[in-house]
C-alpha cells in the first residue's frame, strides 16, 4: 500500500449493531440488553461470526457480564453524541486509540436509513503506519489524566499514545488554552464539532485564537480546524485586522477544497 495523502478518504465501512444508549459516563449502563439483543439477532450468522472476532478489552473499571456488550462496548465508536448512538465497525474498529490521532471518522447518511461510516486522514500517513482514530471524542481536550480515566471507564482502554505519555510535555497545557476557546457542538447526527465561541467569547484577542489554533494542530486534532477558522476570519474581520482575517479565509478556502466542498482554483 501507498501513502495516504492528508484529508484523502482511508475506508468507507456500514457498521453493524448502531444501538441508541441513555446519557451515561459508563456505556455499558446505558444499553438495553432487549434493544442489543434485537439487533443482535438481525445479523446473519457470518457477521456475528465476524463480530465475535473483534478484540475484547478487559480493563473496565467496572464489571461487564455479557461478553457481546463487553465486545460491543470495546470496540464500538460514536454515530452522534446527542442521540447517542454508537455502531460497530469491523475493519474501522480495529483502528488504533489515540488521543492525537492519524484518523478521523463521521457517519454520513447520504439517503435516510443507509450509513456508513467514512475515515480520513488528518495528515499524511506513510505506509506501514498504524491508522488511529480516537475513540472517545468528547473528551479529546481533557487532560491526559481525565481522558484516560474516561477511555477506561467507556472502553476499557489504557491509552498509551504520545499524548497520553508522562513524556508528553506540553500536551496538557495546549489542549487547556484551547479548551475554554472551542466548546463541544453536540449537532444531531453529526460527531460533535469543537468550534471557537464567538458569540460568548468577543473579548478574546487574535493572540489567544492564535495560540487555540496553534495547540490543536500540535495535537493533531485537525478535525476542528475548518469552523476554528471561519471564527478566526470572523473575528478579524470584525476588528478590522484585514491581513489575518485574509489569512484565515485561505485556510477556510484550503480545508473547503481539501472537504470537496468547492473545486480546487486551477491558477492556485
Ligand atoms: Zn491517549
Amino acid at each position: 500500500m501507498a501513502d495516504i495523502g492528508e484529508g484523502e478518504v482511508a475506508l468507507r465501512e456500514t457498521p453493524m449493531l448502531k444501538l441508541r444508549i441513555k446519557k451515561s459516563s459508563r456505556i455499558s449502563s446505558g444499553i438495553s440488553s432487549q434493544a442489543f439483543d434485537e439487533s443482535w439477532n438481525s445479523l446473519s450468522e457470518s457477521e456475528q461470526q465476524a463480530f465475535s472476532e473483534l478484540p475484547l478489552n478487559t480493563g473496565f473499571d467496572h464489571e461487564i457480564k455479557d461478553p457481546c456488550i463487553a465486545r460491543w462496548c470495546s470496540n464500538c465508536l460514536a454515530c452522534s453524541s446527542e442521540l447517542e448512538q454508537y455502531a460497530v465497525a469491523l475493519l474501522g474498529s480495529r483502528f488504533q486509540q489515540s488521543c492525537s490521532p492519524n484518523t478521523l471518522y463521521r457517519l454520513v447518511e447520504p439517503i435516510p436509513n443507509s450509513f456508513y461510516f467514512e475515515y480520513r486522514t488528518t495528515c499524511r500517513v506513510r505506509r506501514g503506519t498504524q491508522l488511529q482514530v480516537t475513540y472517545d471524542i468528547l473528551g479529546i481536550l481533557c487532560t491526559a489524566q481525565k481522558r484516560c480515566s474516561r477511555l477506561r471507564k467507556r472502553k476499557g482502554i489504557d491509552c498509551r499514545c504520545v499524548s497520553c505519555h508522562p513524556g508528553a510535555v506540553g500536551s496538557d497545557q495546549r489542549r487547556a488554552v484551547a479548551k475554554p476557546i472551542v466548546e463541544a457542538q453536540q449537532r444531531r447526527g453529526t460527531i460533535p464539532e469543537v468550534r471557537y465561541a464567538s458569540q460568548s467569547h468577543q473579548h478574546i484577542h487574535i493572540y489567544q485564537i492564535l495560540a487555540a489554533l496553534e495547540a490543536l494542530h500540535q495535537e493533531g486534532v485537525y478535525h476542528f480546524d475548518a469552523p476554528l477558522y471561519r471564527d478566526a476570519y470572523e473575528q478579524c474581520h470584525r476588528n478590522g485586522d484585514h491581513n489575518n482575517a485574509l489569512l484565515f479565509r485561505d485556510h477556510c478556502l484550503r480545508i473547503a477544497w481539501r472537504e470537496g466542498v468547492v473545486a480546487p482554483d486551477p491558477l492556485t
